[in-house]
């Protein structure tokens, strides 16, 4: 089904759309099933000068008041088996469905791939975007294929996962937010498998949720459910207390850096990766006293100095100030750089307003 301008919602309010739950008035708002609507929607914007926002769930932005544009909502929510070769299943989740329920659908199904990716918030279509990862897994070591509509010329194109860029929370589709709509992701998905349990606490879950004492025991549902509760043990629900998740990445420096800092931070934690050391933006930030500390209406959580929070009433803004001053503070303590997570989606600058508004 098409998106006609006459499909697009004007005035629509995002509030109880973004996990931080900061008001945001949409001029437009449009929801698109499939590759054909987002192309369509994105034609009709270009002939009517409309700027064009892509949000998923808006578990993972900093929204400002208004955007004076076109937010539009890919929706195609099916999950279809594209290939069964006995081992291993390609299988294609459009990118409306629910992160946590493709997840859940693949567990029960026995597979595995995804299963430590349980009760990550947000949509199929978000998940290429930062290459969402948690527990020693991630996007990409699974994801084989990513469908979208360039949005330069509105034609829908294939990307080959080793054309996606993959990085640590970081992608192509991240780095150039303006060049592709994601309308579904191909994953390659395993009959046989094991338990990836490196991860602080996964054992003791396994053994606390399910019972099962001996991790190669371990089925892809025992995971998610031994995943699922040590995540709400220790991140506050946006329900509860609105928050996007970790709001830094863990910054990565060089091995020398991390001997300079080791030598004047003795108990500062560090983990050896290909590309250097990688830090504990936690650590860091709470070693610069942001830890459940509160600014107005935003704050630090008291539970995870990572997760910062909206305690009601205030806007997108000063969630970002709060953010560059926390950034700023770590950066003159520890010379170290904090890179934000959530993407700030950005007020149109110039874009021409509908005639017909
Ligand atoms: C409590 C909590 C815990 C979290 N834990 C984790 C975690 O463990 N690991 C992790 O990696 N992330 C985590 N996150 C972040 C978040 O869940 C992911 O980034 C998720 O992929 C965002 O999905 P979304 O649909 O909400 O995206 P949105 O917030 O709607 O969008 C995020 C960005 O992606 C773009 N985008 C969205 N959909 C598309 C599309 N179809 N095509 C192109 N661009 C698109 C948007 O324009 C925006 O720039 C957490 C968030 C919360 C609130």
């Amino acid at each position: 089904m098409a998106v006609t301008s006459r499909s697009w919602q004007a005035g629509v309010q995002l509030q109880q759309r973004n996990s931080l739950r900061f008001p945001c008035l949409a001029r437009w708002h449009a929801q698109a099933q499939d590759a054909a609507a987002v192309s369509a929607a994105l034609v009709e914007a270009k002939r009517r000068g409309v700027e064009v926002w892509v949000l998923g769930e808006g578990s993972n932005v900093v929204l400002p008041e208004e955007l004076d544009g076109l937010v539009l909502g890919p929706a195609d929510r099916r999950i279809e088996v594209l290939d069964d070769d006995g081992e291993r299943l390609r299988v294609r989740a459009g990118a409306g469905v629910h992160w946590d329920a493709l997840v859940r659908w693949s567990a029960g199904q026995g597979l595995w791939g995804v299963e430590n990716l349980a009760l990550i918030p947000g949509s199929v279509g978000a998940a290429p975007v930062q290459n969402i990862g948690a527990y020693g897994q991630e996007l990409a070591t699974s994801c084989r294929r990513v469908e979208a509509v360039a949005r330069a010329t509105a034609s829908p194109v294939q990307l080959e996962a080793e054309d996606c860029g993959f990085g640590y929370r970081d992608s192509r589709f991240r780095r150039d937010p303006h060049a592709w709509v994601v309308t579904a992701v191909e994953l390659e998905l395993k009959r046989r498998g094991c338990a990836q349990i490196s991860y602080p606490g996964v054992v003791d879950a396994l053994a606390t949720e399910r019972g099962v004492n001996d991790a190669s025991q371990a089925t892809p549902l025992d995971m998610v459910e031994a995943i699922t509760a040590l995540r709400r043990r220790k991140l506050p629900d946006p329900e509860v207390l609105p928050n996007a998740g970790s709001f830094f990445k863990n910054p990565v420096v060089t091995r020398a850096q991390f001997d300079a800092l080791e030598t004047r931070h003795g108990d500062m934690p560090g983990t050896f990766v290909d590309e250097g050391v990688k830090l504990s933006a936690a650590w860091l930030i709470e070693r610069c006293g942001w830890r459940g500390l509160r600014r107005g209406a935003v704050g630090v959580a008291d539970a995870h100095a990572l997760v910062l929070v909206h305690h009601g009433g205030g806007v997108g803004a000063e969630l970002l100030d709060l953010a560059r001053d926390i950034a700023a503070s770590v950066r003159e303590r520890f010379g170290v750089r904090l890179e934000q997570e959530p993407v700030a989606l950005q007020r149109a600058r110039g874009a021409g307003l509908p005639a017909d508004s």
